[in-house]
């Protein structure tokens, strides 16, 4: 695979909490993997394969997606539409995390279906990712039946996610607990759909609920797209330690409320963000960058914070080896920008303005997988490829 230099960097937001910002210009990447950050003087020795003079802007970790629909392939039933990951692409998304694949048009509902679509599912995004997005998708939804031995067999065929708990016939707590139990005993990570009823088939979902069925990810606190309660929002943080979802199609509302709640309470790195799509709202390929801007711009949010809710915080959560810049981890980085004409000066400066910051080279395992966007405003500044 090579060694790619990303040089010139002008700002490097880690993806990391704990230290948000790193001091550095210069990144070097081997197989795919971060190698060295620092000055230029990592570079000494080294043959490259590529550089890339970003031209003074700022170096992010890809965005991960913490809750996407996907199906089959690039394409969603859900809105007829094509290749909407690969567009995602182009909001700097490299890694998205399915919350279950609802949208398979005659969805199977008895356990050996959705035991074979997760499988299917997992295994088909795993061998194919579109644009060079890393889908995990293969979420199991649950449905009544489910056995102990079927999250085992699962486990085998190498499934590890539950989609949002809501979606399929176990809603209450007494059906559910048992089976996330099952699901936290064999490593599984746990989604649950939170709020008013989304799609027709699915339940709506209160605090009681999810407090009773014990989660990893609070989808949607901010609603799918009908928010709970501002109380109920309250009672799920403040009594419980799981990680606090909020996503583009949902209520923005409740949205700040929850990232407000969680400053206060010095628990921002339970934040994590998604879109929530594709769905009833349709395909956000820009989703992502809005929900920085908007939790930035109208919250208060620092921008860097922000970018480790988007990025560090969601790895940690789902177990990758991605979402932040240091050494050891996965090369899935994202060159962004001021856009052209913006207030701000640079990328952060211009999510604080409330822009949504110009994507200007999207990067997944040390590979370049997309130039200028497509479909993001253009970047004040172009990297330079030598
Ligand atoms: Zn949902």
């Amino acid at each position: 695979m090579g060694t790619l230099a990303i040089t010139n960097i002008g700002t490097i937001v880690s993806g990391d909490l704990k230290n948000p910002v790193r001091s550095g210009n210069t990144v070097l990447v081997r197989d795919g993997k971060i190698v060295a950050i620092g000055d230029t003087a990592i570079l000494s020795g080294e043959a490259l394969d590529k550089t890339v003079d970003a031209q003074g802007i700022t170096l992010i970790p890809g965005l991960l997606d913490s809750h996407v629909h996907p199906v089959f392939g690039d394409f969603t039933p859900r809105q007829k539409m094509m290749d909407y990951i690969e567009s995602s692409l182009h909001g700097g998304v490299t890694t998205m995390i399915s919350a279950g694949e609802p949208h398979l048009p005659g969805r199977p509902k008895d356990p050996v279906g959705v035991k074979a679509l997760a499988i299917l599912a997992s295994r088909s995004f795993r061998n194919a990712r579109p644009g060079g997005v890393k889908v995990y998708a293969g979420a199991l939804i649950l449905e009544q039946g489910l056995q102990e031995a079927d999250f085992a067999e699962l486990k085998e065929a190498g499934v590890w996610l539950v989609g949002e708990i809501g979606l399929g016939s176990v809603r209450k707590p007494e059906d559910a607990a048992p089976m996330v139990a099952w699901a936290h005993k064999y490593g599984f990570k746990v989604a649950m759909h939170t709020g008013g009823t989304s799609i027709p088939g699915s339940s709506t979902v209160t605090a009681d609920d999810v407090l009773a069925i014990k989660p990893d990810v609070v989808s949607h606190i901010n609603g799918g797209t009908t928010a709970v309660a501002p109380a109920e929002v309250r009672k799920i943080i403040e009594l419980s330690d799981f990680a606090i979802e909020v996503v583009q199609c949902g209520n923005p509302k409740a949205a700040l409320q929850a990232v407000e709640i969680l400053s206060e309470r010095n628990e921002l790195s339970r934040l994590i963000m998604g879109n929530d799509a594709p769905s009833g709202t349709g395909v956000i390929p820009l989703g992502m960058l809005r929900n920085l801007a908007f939790l930035v711009s109208v919250g208060s949010l620092d921008p860097a914070q922000a970018i480790a809710a988007a990025t560090g915080n969601t790895a940690r959560v789902f177990g990758l080896n991605t979402g932040i810049i240091e050494i050891g981890r996965e090369a899935d980085l994202v060159l962004v920008d001021a856009p052209m004409g913006s207030f701000g000066q640079d990328a952060l400066e211009g999510l604080k303005a409330g822009d949504i910051p110009g994507v200007a080279m999207v990067i997944v395992d040390g590979e370049i997988k997309a130039g200028i966007s497509r479909n993001t405003p253009p970047p004040t500044h172009k990297p330079v490829i030598k």
